[in-house]
């Protein structure tokens, strides 16, 4: 059995223990652990080798590497799209969603850094008088926190997650130790093998804990970080660990959300906003088996335009087949190991609230799979849709009675969410229901006939855009271009003589 390792003070460690399953055949493909793993050193060796030898790059210099990165990893893409699939039952199709998103992110982060003077901080804002005259002056600079970034990700981007974080802390100029989720870990643990073969990333600067957290946090201090992504409940957790309180160490939490999709009275079947909603509906349902912390839960659609909105969205579904992964036409592909009874039992509980009028059974035979699965509510205000994130291929269809109002009230009752898409043509109705909604989510996606032939769907992340959502969804906040370094810098304000600080500390705002 292969035995994946661990990347920690500047060797590989192999672990044991927990094992890595094919979820369409049910095999056991490798085995991790951490076990036995000096984590108090790692975090030192990040901060004190890692830290000083990433700080002593310019933010070009930075970026070069972060672009040299994602050749590197570019490189192996066909073995990386290979082991998704063994290990995450991806097809190559969301196999490629998560590795190029990881490529991707990284290549966008080296284009922002390129455009960074190479200088030991980022400005912020223009200067500002405080005394008399301006010789007594005032900036704000952000500069690097000489700490260690832990990333804890969740298993369903194993490649796209650990890079689109790791992107971030290492243009800031902070060294990452990095843990995937144990039960897809071959693909980040390939890249992780990658990365340190490759030398680009100077000793320290990148380690890797494949297996569980253990004691890792206990020895974090105020000048660390953990960006989290996985479910609400581990974000808890982590959020309220003592040391972590009282160290106050930064914490960032992508959590898990009840994204919507709200249909406007005003579409009309057929039409190019229609068709828009339609082909992202399927694929939000379908990609990567519907997997995706962006994927849409619950869709709300008037009254009358329910029935018609049904029989479309099965006719689109219709050309998703499911099965093997590794055959070129499958389209639909098994939830990843370990998911499915979670999957299955989230879909009686939504049962108690709809009908399931497609998909909702598990084919005969091995293999993590579920039919692509729409129910209709039985009743738009049952708490459990609006609560419950069923993490695999299904989502409800929720009739509501169109009003502006009455979307904004019901899409923000998810408690806070990653994405809403909104579909309409009427643009008072989408900028009531955007003002509505916009509070209560992290990116508003607006639908019309105007884009629709130029959009990205709204399940994709992408990097010049802030990830993340209030309340429930964790309230994180990750990306968004140079937005994103703000988690790995410190934010200080300057007081002093005028000409000292636009001097040192002055230069043009970054983009
Ligand atoms: P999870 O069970 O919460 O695990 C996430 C990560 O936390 C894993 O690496 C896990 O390690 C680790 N972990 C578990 N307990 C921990 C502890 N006590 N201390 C430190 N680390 C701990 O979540 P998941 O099942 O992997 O992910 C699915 C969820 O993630 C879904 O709810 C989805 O919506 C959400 N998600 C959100 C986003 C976003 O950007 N907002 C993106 C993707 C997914 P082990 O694997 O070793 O247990």
């Amino acid at each position: 059995m292969q035995q994946l390792e661990s990347y920690l003070n500047g060797s590989w460690h192999p672990g044991s223990g927990t094992p890595l399953h094919d979820p369409t055949t049910g095999e056991t493909v490798a085995e991790c652990g951490s076990e036995g793993l000096d984590l108090a050193a790692a975090v030192r060796h990040g901060r004190e080798v890692g830290g000083p030898a990433l700080r002593a790059m310019t933010f070009p210099e930075r970026a070069a590497m972060l672009k040299a990165l994602a050749g590197a990893i570019h490189e192996i893409r066909d073995e990386l799209l290979d082991l998704a699939r063994i290990n995450g039952g991806n097809t190559r199709g969301d196999g490629k969603f998560d590795v190029d998103g990881a490529t991707g992110t990284l290549a966008a982060y080296a284009s922002f850094g390129k455009r960074l003077g190479d200088r030991p901080y980022l400005t912020d804002g223009e200067g500002v008088q405080l005394g008399r005259t301006p010789r007594f002056w005032g900036r704000h600079v952000r500069v690097p926190r000489p700490g260690l970034a832990v990333h804890i990700n969740a298993f369903n981007f194993p490649a796209w997650g650990m890079m689109e974080k790791a992107a971030c802390a290492w243009l800031a100029g902070v060294p990452v130790l990095s843990k995937p989720g144990s039960n897809t870990a071959l693909v980040a643990w390939r890249i992780a093998r990658c990365i340190v073969e490759s030398g680009l990333v100077p000793e320290g600067g990148f380690q890797f804990l494949c297996g569980s957290a253990g004691d890792l946090l206990d020895h974090l201090g105020p000048m660390d970080g953990v960006a989290f992504t996985g479910s609400a409940a581990t974000g808890l957790r982590i959020r309220s660990h003592p040391n972590l309180l009282a160290q106050g160490t930064r914490v960032n939490v992508e959590a898990d959300s009840i994204n919507a999709a709200v249909l406007a009275p005003d579409l009309e079947p057929g039409s190019a906003t229609w068709d828009l909603a339609l082909s992202n509906l399927a694929t939000d349902i379908t990609q990567k088996a519907g997997q995706k912390c962006t994927a849409v839960r619950r869709i709300f659609v008037p009254e009358d335009l329910v029935d018609a909105l049904l029989e479309d969205l099965g006719t689109e579904l219709d050309r998703y087949r499911m099965g093997d992964p590794g055959e070129r036409d499958t389209r639909v592909a098994p939830v990843a190991p370990g998911q499915i009874e979670d999957v299955v039992a989230g879909l009686e509980r939504l049962k108690e609230a709809a009908e399931v009028v497609r998909g909702g059974t598990r084919p005969e035979g091995p293999g993590a799979f579920l039919e692509p699965t729409v129910l209709r509510a039985r009743d738009a205000e049952a708490e459990v849709l609006h609560s419950l994130e069923v993490f695999g291929p299904v989502s409800t269809v929720v009739p509501y009675s169109g009003r502006a109002e009455d979307a904004t009230r019901l899409a923000n009752r998810g408690g806070g969410g990653l994405v809403i898409s909104l579909y309409s043509d009427d643009a008072a109705w989408t900028e009531a229901v955007t003002l509505g909604v916009a509070p209560w989510h992290g990116r508003v996606w607006i639908g019309s006939k105007r884009m629709a032939e130029q959009a990205l769907a709204p399940g994709m992340v992408l990097p010049q855009m802030v990830h993340g959502g209030p309340g429930r969804a964790g309230g994180g906040e990750e990306l968004g271009g140079l937005r994103g370094l703000d988690f790995y810098t410190q934010r200080v304000a300057l007081q002093g003589f005028q000409g000292f600080l636009d001097g040192r500390f002055g230069g043009p705002e970054e983009a």
